[in-house]
């Protein structure tokens, strides 16, 4: 059920027998050469779409931008950054609580918006409330166990992950012919790029923050190379996301709701 498909009558009606919402949270940035923009909303608002095959929880509208600092210089990426992001999620929470919600989920598909949801989840606790947050590219990996088995690349950024599920979404998404290598420049020979934030000294990852564009020209990062990418695995991924969200939103809304403090 999409908030905005709803009449107020009807979202009076929803909020005093439910007070769970959904949330999709995603961003506008830079995911490689290969990828849309749009990446990461395209992929929470396609695990939504499965979800509410199985689940009436209402879904409120994408918040289509996120925090996106270091991917900012690459053309087309809109950054709210962490003050607006925060300010936009506790606008959009608050108006709801008014209404009548306390779970909140979350679907996020971006990790630099994870520091702003972190804060208003702990706001809106110390208010009565809960806030659950799927970061689907984290969960997917622990969903079905033998996954790390049969796929040894662990998500990264415009990786084999991101890339495999917007294949599933539309191939004609994905620009093949433009899939490369993304070599990572470090600050020096002895101190090399190990991360889009990382150098590495003898074995240890040190976060030396510099703007993604310095480290990788192409923009996309991490080990799991976008050439390791099927629609199959995509699907898979987005539809295991979609069966466990809607399991643990019937858990969740039976959690006790904590005291305001
Ligand atoms: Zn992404």
């Amino acid at each position: 059920m999409r908030l905005e498909h709803m009449t107020w009558p009807q979202a009076e009606a929803y909020f005093k027998n439910n007070d769970t919402v959904i949330i999709p949270l995603g961003s506008l940035e830079c995911h490689g050469r290969h990828m849309p923009l749009g990446t990461d909303t395209l992929i929470p608002e396609k695990i939504i779409e499965y979800l509410e095959e199985k689940n009436d929880t209402v879904v409120a509208p994408m918040i289509p931008y996120g925090c996106t600092d270091y991917l900012a210089s690459y053309p087309g990426t809109v950054n709210l950054g962490h003050d607006v992001l925060y300010q936009v999620l506790t606008a959009v929470t608050q108006s709801l609580k008014a209404h009548g919600a306390r779970r909140f989920v979350v679907i996020n598909g971006h990790g630099g918006n994870i520091p702003p949801l972190d804060r208003v989840s702990l706001d809106l606790y110390k208010q009565g409330c809960l806030l659950a947050q799927m970061n689907w590219w984290q969960m997917v990996w622990n969903i079905t166990g033998d996954w790390e088995g049969r796929k040894p690349w662990h998500g990264g950024h415009g990786g084999g992950e991101e890339t495999a599920a917007i294949m599933a979404i539309d191939p004609g998404l994905v620009d093949r012919s433009a899939i490369a290598d993304a070599p990572m420049t470090g600050i020096s020979d002895e101190l090399p790029a190990s991360g889009m934030r990382t150098v590495r000294f003898k074995g240890v990852d040190i976060p030396v923050n510099r703007m993604s564009r310095s480290v990788s020209e192409n923009g996309w990062f991490g080990d799991d190379h976008p050439l390791v990418a099927t629609a199959e695995w995509g699907d898979e991924m987005i539809r295991a996301s979609a069966d466990y969200i809607g399991e643990f939103i019937e858990v969740f809304k039976k959690a006790e709701l904590p005291a305001a403090v």
